[in-house]
């Protein structure tokens, strides 16, 4: 079995969001730099809030990340099932062990109870712990109340007094007072163990060595730990990797940017892009560049990570995305773009090597996938409208229709279309008329394309080739005589 043994364990009550994904990456990372097992586990406990489609959804992410796991849904290992609502049976061996040696006791007190402590509690101004009260209750009176049919919930015994210490990787050594802790309920009435029991038995019974996970589970780590004990188990090592955060230093929300990735894959976002951002996210590196994979696993070390929260920037992610779009290979593209629906009608009109040419022109101008419909539009459809600043910029000036009839007409006597040709043409017309390049080339630009900005507009023409440029540049010369009267 290989020494490091790691798991991402995700309840799926929602979405994979960039918080989530980043903690399996970690330790996706953490494992294959150990030539060790990443391990995902489905924390499905809570029945009212777990869903199918969010499992499928969470697997369907991590997929697409490329974050691959050696145990887990799909891919069974020795030490399944990897859904916690599949492992009663192992739960109910240890909660009774914990019964049988004392270190746990059944807690018949009823929610009014409680509420009732804790009412008596805030009156005198006291920090509300439970009384203890069943601790105390006799064998044969616990037999007794089970007799009845009541349904107790099962609580640990915490010592009363000293302190618990989590030695963590990235935060040092952290200690917690166990008074405060109190005899948290491990089982709840209907016999199903709660987050802190069921994760020490899992994680015990996977062979888990380390657990990576996001700051907020720290507070739980002593109950964990306390509960490691009373099992008898030896506990794994502890990283609690910093939360990130929204720029504003808030929770991260909607309101953020998409941050569920399924929200940001739709968006057109490749994997490699948000797997190399969230690497870099919270870890100190070179945030300029994205890694391979392969140079992410070489240089992955705990010892690396931040103890401050990270700040989740979307427009850096957009910034590295695009990056990387300029850098692909137009197939890559053209597979990613394959299923989508205005994607399959452009290349059922002109054809795949028409859509491979468009795509290696406009890949460089595209944040993101998505951005790849618009800026080709105009390859496409020859009834755009053109851009208002660019009819105020370069149609309205007087000499604009001749422009674009002496352009028409050098277009239509063109015996060759390749881009170097009708470069040259073209700015031996300008020249004969003693203007600047510039002055033929935005006008021709925007009757083309209807765009003031766009991939060099040599090779936009011999791509759509003599007679389109005909009809746009008629079609320009039409509007431009309009605007006249
Ligand atoms: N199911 C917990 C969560 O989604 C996992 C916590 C843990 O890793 O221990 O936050």
């Amino acid at each position: 079995m290989s020494a490091v043994r790691v798991r991402f364990a995700p309840s799926p009550t929602g979405e994979l969001h960039i918080g989530g994904a980043h903690t399996a990456l970690f330790n996706w990372l953490f494992a294959r730099s150990h030539s060790g097992a990443f391990i995902l586990r489905l924390e499905d406990t809570d029945k009212a809030r777990s869903q199918q489609s969010y499992v499928s959804g969470i697997l369907d992410s991590l997929r697409w990340l490329g974050i691959d796991w050696d145990e887990g849904p799909d891919k069974e290992g020795p030490f399944g099932p990897y859904y916690q609502s599949e492992r009663l049976p192992v739960y109910q061996k240890y909660i009774q062990q914990l019964l049988d040696n004392g270190h746990a006791y059944y807690c018949f007190c009823s929610e009014e109870d409680l509420s009732r402590e804790k009412e008596t509690a805030l009156k005198e101004k006291k920090d509300y712990h439970y009384s203890g009260r069943c601790k105390k209750l006799k064998p044969d009176e616990v037999d007794a109340l089970l007799s009845q049919g009541l349904q107790p919930t099962v609580r640990i015994k915490i010592p009363s007094s000293g302190i618990t210490i989590v030695n963590d990787l990235i935060r040092g050594s952290i200690s917690f007072e166990n008074r405060l802790l109190d005899d948290f309920i491990i089982v709840k009435a209907d016999g199903w163990p709660t987050y802190n029991l069921a994760v020490v038995i899992d994680d015990y019974t996977m062979h888990i060595s380390h657990v990576i996970r996001a700051e907020e589970h720290l507070s739980n780590t002593p109950k964990q730990l306390l509960l490691y004990q009373a099992l008898g188990f030896e506990a794994p090592q502890f990283a609690h990797v910093s939360m990130i955060l929204a720029p504003d230093r808030k929770k991260l929300s909607k309101r953020h940017g998409a941050t569920p990735i399924k929200e940001l894959r739709e968006q057109g976002y490749l994997p490699e892009a948000l797997i190399g951002y969230l690497a870099q996210l919270g870890s100190s590196g070179n945030d300029e560049i994205l890694l391979t994979r392969e140079q992410m696993i070489n240089g992955f070390s705990l010892d690396n990570i931040s103890r401050s929260p990270a700040m989740y920037d979307i427009d850096k992610l957009t910034w590295l995305n695009s990056h990387l779009m300029s850098q692909l290979s137009n197939e890559r593209i053209m597979t990613e773009m394959a299923a989508h629906p205005q994607v399959s009608a452009w290349v059922k009109q002109s054809g795949n090597v028409y859509w491979e040419k468009v795509v290696g022109l406009i890949k460089s101008r595209a944040k993101t996938l998505l951005d790849l419909l618009s800026l080709a539009d105009y390859f496409y459809d020859d009834c755009f409208d053109y851009e208002e600043k660019g009819i105020e910029k370069h149609f309205k000036a007087p000499d604009t229709a001749q422009i674009l009839n002496e352009l028409l007409l050098m277009v239509k006597t063109s015996d060759s279309f390749s881009a170097e040709i009708l470069e040259a043409n073209l700015r031996a017309l300008a020249e004969s008329q003693g203007r600047k390049a510039a002055q033929l080339i935005h006008p021709a630009r925007l009757a083309l394309t209807g765009k003031t900005a766009t991939p060099g507009l040599f090779e936009i023409m011999e791509l759509l080739g003599q007679e389109r440029c005909n009809l746009r540049l008629e079609r320009a010369i039409h509007f431009v005589n309009k605007l006249k009267i």
